[in-house]
Formats: structure tokens, sequence, C-alpha cells
């Protein structure tokens, strides 16, 4: 039986996407230089680099040379608290900086640019959400990491598409109802597996909404051979072609560890540069977003992510503007919920479970 209820009521306008960032290519010679000078500040800095699979590939191999981290949002909020820089650099969006401060109340983090931000956070107003949450106190309020720190504060347990399914199946087993937010997908997906009633916050990621499934499904048969790993932000539509369904990480360890030899991956494209490097001898074929409805953000690439470059991540160390400041009331609050996800992984190995 299916318990979900959605709340048309809070269907909201959409949410205003900026245009993908253009940065001026570098050459290789110019690439070099400019990451020999943002290790130099890191270690003047005393600071860390933590960036997204989604981030460009720059990005990604200036953390790893660097001694920081390349992750999904869980790892990277684990990653933070087990630093002893002063300072953690975030790239990636504005949650994921939030969410390394309010867990890392002592460090200074800073953020390559405070303008990159994510559909499912803007598309899920504080104050909205809290009336909604008033209305029906009998519900454990449950909301995606994707959320600012004023959504978490007013939250029970914060989740990650890595941990959402075994968290909800754990609150399933205490006879609670749900209240998710903000993405809908996500929440239908988890609905769907464990049964729980569930109202659903009706947000979406733009990058993850623009799969479409019938574009999908002539793919797959132009490549019967190959596995379908789908983001559980994705349409249902889509998510029900998928041989596996689950976060970044999931994803990527997937390549790594099935025995087919070619993929169709339908997550945000950045993710590429990890799969390449761990599985160079796969194929990975991007899941379609064209078809009717196709939009300039059907590219699978954030465009909020896109925000994080070499360039403004020089500028930020150089400078150290770009500082993410918490209301410490708000942090007070919110990290309760975050804590709570974090303990639960810790003691409940959820990365051995299907991810959701
Ligand atoms: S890819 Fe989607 S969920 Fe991720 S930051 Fe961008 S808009 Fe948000």
């Amino acid at each position: 039986m299916n318990n979900s209820v959605s709340l048309e009521v809070l269907t909201r306008p959409p949410v205003q996407v900026p245009p993908h960032p253009q940065w001026p290519v570098l050459t290789e010679a110019e690439l070099n230089a400019a990451k020999a000078r943002i290790k130099q500040l890191l270690e003047s800095r005393d600071a860390v680099l933590v960036a997204h699979y989604y981030t460009n590939p720059d990005l990604q191999e200036l953390a790893e040379e660097s001694g920081g981290c390349v992750a999904d949002s869980l790892e990277m909020a684990r990653f933070g608290t087990i630093q002893k820089a002063k300072t953690l650099v975030v790239c990636g969006v504005r949650f994921m900086g939030e969410t390394a401060k309010i867990l890392n109340p002592e460090k200074q983090v800073l953020m390559p640019d405070l303008n990159a931000t994510c559909s499912l956070d803007e598309g899920c107003p504080a104050k909205e959400f809290t009336e909604f949450c008033d209305l029906h106190p009998d519900y454990t309020v449950v909301v995606y990491a994707n959320t600012s720190a004023e959504v978490k504060a007013r939250s029970d347990w914060v989740v990650t598409s890595g941990i959402a399914l075994p968290i909800v199946k754990y609150l399933a087993q205490r006879g609670e109802k749900i209240l998710w937010a903000p993405d809908k997908h996500l929440g239908r997906y988890v609905q769907k597996l464990t049964g729980v009633e569930m109202l659903l916050w009706q947000g979406s990621c733009v990058v993850h909404e623009e799969f479409k499934a019938v574009a999908l499904e002539r793919i797959r048969k132009l490549h019967p051979e190959a596995a379908v790993l789908v983001h559980p932000e994705s349409p249902e539509a889509v998510i029900g072609q998928a041989d596996v369904v689950g976060s970044t990480t999931a994803l990527i360890k997937a390549v790594q560890n099935m025995e087919n030899k070619s993929f169709i991956v339908a997550t945000d494209g950045g993710i590429f540069h990890k799969m390449k490097q761990l599985a160079p001898d796969k194929l990975l074929i991007e899941a379609p977003t064209a078809g009717e409805g196709a939009t300039c953000q059907s590219c699978a690439h954030c465009p909020w992510m896109g925000m994080n470059a070499v360039q403004n991540l020089e500028q930020v160390l150089r400078s150290g503007e770009n500082e993410i400041i918490i209301d410490p009331e708000i942090r007070e609050k919110a990290v309760i919920p975050i804590q709570r996800m974090l303990d639960f992984a810790r003691t409940h190995q959820s990365d051995k479970s299907n991810p959701g």
C-alpha cells in the first residue's frame, strides 16, 4: 500500500537557475602554476580542501593531491570533523559549507562562491517549512542534507542519499510517520521501499529532474549489456529502469565492482572523473537528458557546482573572504539532527546497505 501524501498545496514557483559559469580555460602551464600556488596557500593558512564529486576535475585533483578529500556530502561532513586544520575550504554548494561549519564551529569555513546554492535548498524556505512542520506535530521531520541551516534546525533527522533508506527503515520500526523534505523523488523512492507513511515536500533537483525515461529506454536498447546507475533524485520512471539506485559513492562503487564493461549513468556529469580514475577500462555513457521539454539546464551539470573553480578558490585563499557564518542559536539546534545521522552511520554501517 502506498502511504505517501504529496503536498501539492506546497508546489512553489520554479527556482531561478543561474546560467552555467564560463570560466576562462587555462593552459596546462597556467593550471599547474595555479595549483602550485593554491597548495602553498593551503599550507600557509593551515587549510584543507573538501570537494564534492560534482565539482570540476581540477578541484578534485587538487583536493586529493593536497591531503584533502573528494567525496559525497555524508563523507564530506565526516571528513571535516576529523581534520586538525584550522580552516576547511569547501568546494561544493552552500549547504555543504554550512554543514561543515555546524559540525566544526571552532574552524573557519571558506567557500569559493557563497552564491553556489542548490535548487532543493532554494525550494524549501525555512519560514514556510517551519509553518508546515508546526501543522503536523505528530510526524518525525526528516530533511535531506540539501537544506539550509535553519531548515535543519527545525528537523529531527538530517539524511544524505547514502543513508536515507536505513534511517527511515529504523524510524519505521519505531512506528514513526515521516514528514520528508525537500526532494520529492528521493522521498517517493524511500517511501516505496519502506512502506512508511510519509508527507512529501515537493522540491526537486534541477539536474536530476532532467533525465528522460523514454530516451533512457532507447539508449538501453542500444547498449543492452550496460548496467543502468541512477541517483535517487531522478524521476520515478528513470529510477524504475535502474540496476543500481544509490548515492554518488554507491554509483562509483558499482562501476568499480560490477562485472559489466559499460554503464549508463544518471547523475551529474562531474562524477565521471572519479569513475574514470577508479575504473579506466569501463565504458561510461551519460544518461539522456535531451528530448521533449529539454532546456538549457539539460546538460547534467549543476550550475551551482560549476561556480567552483581554480580561479575563485585561489582568490578566496588569498583574501579569506566568503566565510560561512551561522547564527549560534541555529547552529546549536541544527547540529543535533546532523550528529544523529553521523552517529547512526557509525553504528549501522550504512554503506553496506542499499544506499537509496
Ligand atoms: S546537483 Fe541538484 S541536488 Fe546537487 S547541488 Fe546541484 S541542484 Fe542541488
